[in-house]
């Protein structure tokens, strides 16, 4: 039983329209859509599901670019203006600056 889904042999498949799962892994794509035909080779012997592109969607798992801006986005808020260093901690957003800054500021507006 084949489902009604269209089989294809090797290299018979538009990879422009289809792919396989490996293939979207690949550009880190994860098949969106149900199987929509079977490739098969090797005489029938072996055989793969096919997905369609248009219904790819992108892998939830997050990319290295998106990992690096993340902890640049991060080392900023942990970035202290008034020292110009990163203080280890993010820095709490009502002062604007590190709490040894604020202790600073505190302790110059005190006579
Ligand atoms: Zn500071």
């Amino acid at each position: 039983m084949t489902g009604g889904l269209p089989v294809f042999g090797w290299n018979q498949a538009d990879r422009r329209v289809y792919a396989t799962r490996r293939q979207l892994a690949a550009e880190r794509l994860s098949p969106g859509g149900p199987v929509a035909a079977r490739l098969v080779w090797r005489k029938g012997k072996r055989e793969a599901h096919l997905y369609l592109r248009r219904q790819a969607k992108p892998k939830r798992v997050m990319t290295w670019p998106q990992i690096e801006s993340l902890a640049k986005a991060l080392a900023a808020r942990r970035y202290c203006p008034d020292c110009r260093r990163d203080v280890g901690y993010c820095l709490p957003r009502r002062y604007g600056h590190c709490f040894d800054c604020h202790t600073a500021s505190e302790r110059s507006r005190t006579p």
